[in-house]
C-alpha cells in the first residue's frame, strides 16, 4: 500500500529541489494542501480556501503534475484539488452508493408495488375464490392452503393478489419476514451466487429462513434443472418449518412441462385455485373502479361499450382508460360514446393485433421457414414441412395454452400427432442449444 502522506512529502521535496518555487509559495499554497487519496493515477488533494485553490489551478498545477509523475512513476496523473464541502459531499455519495450496492446484494426478494391491495381488487365470480383464499392465507398462514397455487392466464390479477398479500402482511404482521420474488429473479440470484462461487449456504439461508414466501411466474422454472432443485429444497425447508408458500403460474401444475415431478407434486398438494377471465359484469365493475382511480369521469354507456369490447385482459382495461384520459386532457374533449369509439378504435384494433393467436403463429412460421401455410396444414411429409408443423404445434401449446385437440383442428392433424410434435420440439430443444435459441427467438418476435 502506498503511504499517501509519505508520497506527498516526497512530492513537496521534489518541488523544492526541482522547481523554482519560493519558500513563501511553498508554505502558503503547497504545504497547506492535504493529500486525501491516490487511486491509480488519480490524486485527490484538499485545500482550505477557494482563493488558494484558484491560484493552484492557475499557477502551481504544473509543478504538482511534474512531481507526482516523477514520484509515482506514471506518464499521466490526474490531480483534483477539492474544498472540504465538496469532499464531504463526495464521500456521502460514495457511502450512499456502497449502501445501495450492499442492499442490492443482500436483497432477497423482488420489488413490490404498495398500490396493489385487497381493497382495490375488484371481485367477481371469476376471481372470488382466488381473492378469498389469498385473504385467508394472510389471516392464517400455513394453516389451510399450503402451498397456495394460483393460476390463470396473463393479466387477470395474479401478481396483484400476491402484492396484496404482502402489503396486508406488512401492515398487519410487521414482524413477519415476508418475501416476494419472481421466478426469474430467483434464477438470476442463484446464477449470480454460483458464478461468483459464493458459499451456497448464504443463498440458502436467505430463502430458507423466511416466514412467508411468494414466488411469481413459476412457469419460468421450465428447463432449469439447478433452479428447480434449489426451489424444491427451499420449499421443503419452509414447508417443514410450518411456513406459508404461495405460487402463481400461468397454467395449472399438470400442464407445466419440463419441471421436475417432485416439484409438480408439491405445487398440487395445498390448494389449486384458478382465476378465469372476467365476465361482462366484472369487466364493467373493473372499468368503473379504474376510471375512478385515474380520476376520469366516464359515462355508463361508454363503460358498457368498453366492457363489451375489451374482453380478455385487465391490463388492456387500464390501457384504454389511460388512453381516454390522455385524449380528454389534451384535446379538452368530453368523454362520450362517440369520442370513445373513435379514440379507441385504433386501440382496440391494436389490442387485437398485439395478441398472439394461432393465425399469427401459422403466418409467422410459414414466413420464417419459407413454407406455404397450406403445406403446414396439409399432408406433405417433407422434413422441412414437418419441422415447421412441429414448431407451430409447440408454439400454439406453449404460447396460447391451447389443447391438443384445438391445435389439431387448426393444423388438421389428429390430436395425438399434435402431442408428438410438441414432445419432439421439447426434446430437440433440450438436446440442441441452437434449436432452443431459435424457438426462444421466434417466441420473442411473436410477442412484440
Ligand atoms: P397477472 O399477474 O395475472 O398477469 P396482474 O396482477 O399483473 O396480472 O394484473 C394486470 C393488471 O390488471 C394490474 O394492473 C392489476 O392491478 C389489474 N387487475 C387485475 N385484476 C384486477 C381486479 N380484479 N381488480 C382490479 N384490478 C385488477
Ligand atoms: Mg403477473
Amino acid at each position: 500500500m502506498l503511504d499517501i502522506k509519505y508520497t506527498f512529502q516526497s512530492v513537496l521535496d521534489y518541488i523544492v529541489e526541482q522547481c523554482e518555487v519560493s519558500e513563501m509559495t511553498m508554505n502558503i499554497f503547497l504545504r497547506s494542501l492535504k493529500p486525501i487519496s491516490i487511486e491509480g493515477n488519480r490524486v485527490t488533494l484538499l485545500c482550505d480556501s477557494e482563493m488558494k485553490r484558484t491560484a493552484i489551478y492557475e499557477k502551481y498545477m504544473p509543478y504538482l503534475q511534474r512531481a507526482f509523475k516523477a514520484e509515482l512513476g506514471l506518464d499521466d496523473v490526474r490531480i483534483r484539488v477539492l474544498r472540504k464541502e465538496e469532499l464531504e459531499e463526495e464521500q456521502l455519495q460514495k457511502e450512499q452508493e456502497e449502501k445501495e450496492k450492499k442492499e442490492a446484494e443482500e436483497r432477497t426478494g423482488s420489488a413490490v408495488n404498495p398500490a396493489y391491495t385487497f381493497e382495490n381488487f375488484v371481485v367477481g365470480s371469476s376471481n372470488r375464490v382466488a381473492y378469498e383464499t389469498s385473504l385467508l392465507v394472510c389471516g392464517s398462514p400455513a394453516v389451510y392452503y399450503n402451498p397456495l397455487f394460483l393460476y390463470g392466464p396473463s393479466g387477470l390479477g395474479k401478481t396483484h393478489l400476491l402484492f396484496a398479500i404482502i402489503n396486508e402482511m406488512k401492515a398487519k404482521r410487521p414482524g413477519f419476514n415476508v418475501v416476494y420474488i419472481t421466478c426469474e429473479e430467483f434464477t438470476n440470484l442463484l446464477v449470480d451466487s454460483i458464478s461468483k462461487k459464493a458459499d451456497p449456504a448464504i443463498f440458502r439461508s436467505r430463502f430458507r429462513n423466511l416466514d412467508f414466501l411468494l414466488v411469481d411466474d413459476i412457469q419460468f422454472l421450465a428447463n432449469k434443472r439447478a433452479v428447480q432443485e434449489e426451489m424444491f429444497h427451499t420449499f421443503e425447508a419452509l414447508y417443514n418449518n410450518g411456513k406459508q408458500i404461495v405460487f402463481a403460474s400461468d397454467r395449472p401444475p399438470e400442464e407445466l412441462e419440463n419441471i421436475d415431478k417432485r416439484l409438480i407434486g408439491r405445487f398440487s398438494m395445498g390448494g389449486l385455485i384458478d382465476i378465469q377471465p372476467p365476465d361482462a359484469e366484472l369487466r364493467q365493475a373493473i372499468f368503473k373502479r379504474k376510471a375512478e382511480s385515474y380520476g376520469v369521469d366516464i359515462p355508463n354507456d361508454v363503460l358498457e361499450y368498453l366492457a363489451e369490447n375489451i374482453k380478455t385482459n385487465i391490463r388492456q382495461i387500464e390501457g384504454s382508460i389511460k388512453t381516454l384520459k390522455a385524449h380528454s386532457l389534451i384535446g379538452g374533449e368530453e368523454i362520450t360514446f362517440e369520442m370513445a369509439k373513435r379514440v379507441l378504435s385504433a386501440y382496440l384494433k391494436k389490442a387485437e393485433e398485439d395478441s398472439v393467436n394461432s393465425e399469427k403463429i401459422l403466418k409467422y412460421v410459414s414466413m420464417r421457414y419459407g413454407i406455404k401455410k397450406e403445406d403446414i396444414t396439409g399432408a406433405k411429409r417433407d422434413a422441412s414441412i414437418k419441422n415447421a408443423r412441429h414448431i407451430c404445434a409447440y408454439l400454439m401449446r406453449d404460447m396460447l395454452n391451447m389443447t391438443y385437440k384445438e391445435i389439431g383442428a387448426i393444423l388438421r392433424k389428429h390430436h395425438t400427432t399434435v402431442m408428438d410434435s410438441c414432445v419432439k420440439v421439447d426434446e430437440d430443444m433440450k438436446k440442441n442449444d441452437n434449436f432452443a435459441r431459435e424457438i426462444a427467438d421466434i417466441k420473442r418476435e411473436l410477442s412484440v
